[in-house]
């Protein structure tokens, strides 16, 4: 869950001033013990000042509310309002563009990552490559998705550790061709660089370390809706490349948001893959309204 970003001495005496949030009483009796959205608003009423998700909105804001580290968000609340989901997954994906749009202020921050990129195998050479210049959704042998560049290779550097892969031939270092290198001196590297192992095995071993990492490409011509339902409530989340268009009760409803545009989005991503291809949830391909 997201957490408070001030800093660790201010959070100390705000916990050490702790006192159960009175005011905020009223606002519990309307709480459902139903998955969704909640909000702790202060004095501005555009803007709130938290924003959480949970499967049971009144048990979660009754923990907040008895969460001394909490003081200062408690204090400056004023009222807490809902919006309920048809489940976790509805929850989760309100949530998370909820706060992305908003950014409260008690929430962490999360920016735009401009920086966002994976290792795509080409001619059977691993390579950093950007969502802003790949689509993500659709591009083949994608593995891992990095927050930047840096991680994306210290990725690759400890794999080529654990599998005694060669850092000439991944392009960590530069080596000259048919020379061993460095690290098969010391036995780190299997020897692909030197004839010791042949190139074949060397890429084996690196596909197979990654495989974990692969990046499912959207396996559908277009958007989908997945079918979240629970007693008294149901909502078709549409989806189109990994990007959560938005939840809607009946599917003629969909048509209208399948017009926005939809690219790879990493929260979608990590939100909706297990959903969308494990088969726990119906769901349903839709036609793309522009193909009519
Ligand atoms: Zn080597």
């Amino acid at each position: 869950m997201s957490r408070r970003q001030s800093a660790p001495r201010l959070e100390f005496e705000a916990a050490a001033i702790y006192e159960y949030p009175e005011h905020l009483r009223p606002w519990l009796e309307a709480l459902p013990k139903q998955p969704g959205v909640y909000f702790f608003h202060g004095e501005s009423e555009a803007m709130p000042l938290y924003i959480g998700k949970s499967v049971n909105i009144r048990s979660r804001v009754l923990s907040h509310l008895r969460t001394p580290d909490e003081a200062s968000m408690l204090r400056q609340s004023r009222r807490i309002t809902f919006i309920q989901t048809a489940g976790e997954l509805g929850a989760l994906l309100l949530e998370a563009r909820l706060i992305k749009e908003q950014q409260p202020l008690f929430n962490k921050r999360l920016r735009r990552n401009r920086q966002l990129c994976s290792l795509q195998i080409i001619d059977g050479k691993p390579q950093v490559v950007y969502a802003r210049e790949v689509d993500f959704s659709r591009a083949p042998n994608l593995f891992g998705l990095f927050a930047n560049r840096r991680s994306a290779l210290q990725t690759l550097q400890t794999l080529a550790d654990e599998q005694q892969l060669c850092y000439g031939l991944l392009g960590l270092e530069s080596v000259t061709r048919g020379r061993a290198c460095f690290r098969s001196a010391l036995k780190r590297c299997a020897g692909a660089c030197c004839g010791k192992e042949s190139v074949e095995a060397h890429q084996a071993r690196l596909l197979s370390g990654l495989s974990t990492l692969r990046v499912n490409c959207w396996p559908w011509k277009s958007a989908v809706a997945l079918k979240e339902t629970r007693e008294g409530m149901t909502h078709y989340h549409i989806i189109h490349n990994w990007f959560w268009l938005g939840a809607v009760e009946t599917l003629h409803e969909a048509a209208e948001l399948m017009r926005s545009p939809a690219g790879f989005d990493h929260d979608g991503y990590k939100i909706l893959c297990k959903p969308l291809l494990g088969g726990t949830y119906d769901v349903i391909e839709l036609n793309d309204p522009e193909a009519r």
